[in-house]
């Protein structure tokens, strides 16, 4: 081992891969997992950071990294390798090897009934018993929504970097890495574009699986690209969001994107007349809804969504005043003017297609007007 890292040290970044594979054999399944794992994460990279990454990672703390440390380099990781060795190397959901969705039955929160997830997936997770939407992965909702064959994922390679250090039970880049492996995805959100009944539409949508699909830098930064990329082909924007809120690891960066998405959502909706639909989740708190959530033209939600800025706990310790039952819910928000639609999920597809070609029969008024930055086009 010690002289197939002496070999690797001062070879390209390229060479220390092929070599780190080489002696994979060598690891314990766990070590192997986490080794696939941290080579997404350097093949995908575009610069420097992945490395880093990389180099934090739990591998080093076992000397195999030491190789990659010595040799100096920290360029382009990408650079000359096969496109489809770097997708095989990102886990994806279908092939996730722990789908949430992977046993043969689960239990309704609403009602306890257990329910047959085979027949549960065909009702498109909605509880037969009372009706009840249980929660769906994104990629589960993209297939809802989006016509067969159109959808085109865009910055799927993109991952966060520990820029605070930040440990609690754990470290943070271990954390991320555990979630990847388990949805197979590398942040809480997924963007794109594709078709909904022909029209052309922007979607993004937050996954809760990820880290109870918290806004960190790269949930803020995948929906403001994807934005700035509505803005470019000038595309009706949707996002269907689920989200615990504000992602505590990475601190006031997370905050930030609140900032972000709202300035990019500004420029599509005010400044290109564009329409921008928010579909709320359950459940949709903190600072999802107190930025994009609620800045939709039309404000979309299912049934029973639990949809809140501050949890029921905190307002009553806060106010030390009781909260109504039901208060946060879907339904007591679209009573008091909050929300435009209830919409069940069977007719949600169906609700957002005639939505679509209600406003591209008449527009919301288009200005043309130069858009004020440049915007990132794909
Ligand atoms: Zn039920």
């Amino acid at each position: 081992m010690a002289s197939a890292l002496q070999t690797l040290a001062g070879s390209s970044l390229r060479s220390i891969c092929t070599g780190l594979d080489r002696f994979a054999s060598e690891f314990t399944p766990q070590q192997h997992s986490g080794y696939q794992a941290r080579c997404a994460l350097l093949y995908s990279g575009k610069d420097g950071d992945r490395v880093r990454l990389f180099r934090r990672s739990r591998l080093a703390s076992v000397g195999r990294l030491r190789a990659v440390d010595g040799s100096g380099q920290t360029g382009d990781a990408e650079n000359g390798m096969p496109k489809d060795l770097v997708r095989s190397l990102i886990p994806k959901a279908s092939s996730a090897p722990k789908d949430p969705s992977a046993g043969l039955w689960v239990q309704c929160e609403s009602c306890q009934a257990m329910l047959y997830v085979k027949i549960l997936k065909q009702n498109k997770r909605i509880c037969d018993q009372c009706g009840s939407h249980l929660p769906m992965s994104s990629t589960e909702r993209i297939d809802l929504l989006i016509d067969p064959g159109t959808w085109a994922p865009l910055d799927e390679n993109m991952m966060s970097k520990d820029t605070l250090g930040f440990v609690d039970e754990e470290n943070y880049c271990d954390r991320l890495i555990e979630y990847q492996n388990r949805t197979g995805m590398t942040d809480a959100v997924q963007t794109g574009t594709g078709k909904l009944y022909g029209v052309p539409v922007a979607l993004g949508v937050m996954d809760f699986q990820f880290m109870g699909g918290s806004m960190g830098s790269v949930v803020g930064e995948k929906l403001t690209r994807l934005i700035e990329h509505a803005i470019h082909l000038k595309l009706p924007l949707i996002i269907v969001c689920a989200s615990g809120g504000a992602r505590m690891q990475e601190g006031t960066l997370s905050l930030m994107q609140m900032a972000k998405i709202s300035s990019a959502l500004h420029i599509h909706q005010t400044k290109m007349g564009l329409l921008y639909i928010a579909v709320l989740t359950s459940p949709t708190t903190g600072g999802v809804t107190a930025s994009f959530g609620m800045l939709g033209d039309l404000i979309l939600a299912e049934p029973e969504s639990y949809i809140a800025f501050a949890g029921k706990r905190v307002i009553e310790q806060t106010l030390n005043q009781e909260v109504p039952e039901g208060f946060q819910s879907a339904e007591s928000l679209f009573k008091h003017g909050l929300l435009d639609m209830i919409v069940p999920r069977p007719i949600m597809k169906g609700v957002l297609g005639e939505l679509l070609q209600l406003y591209s029969l008449a527009p919301k008024r288009r200005k043309e007007a130069a858009i004020p930055y440049p915007v990132i086009s794909h």
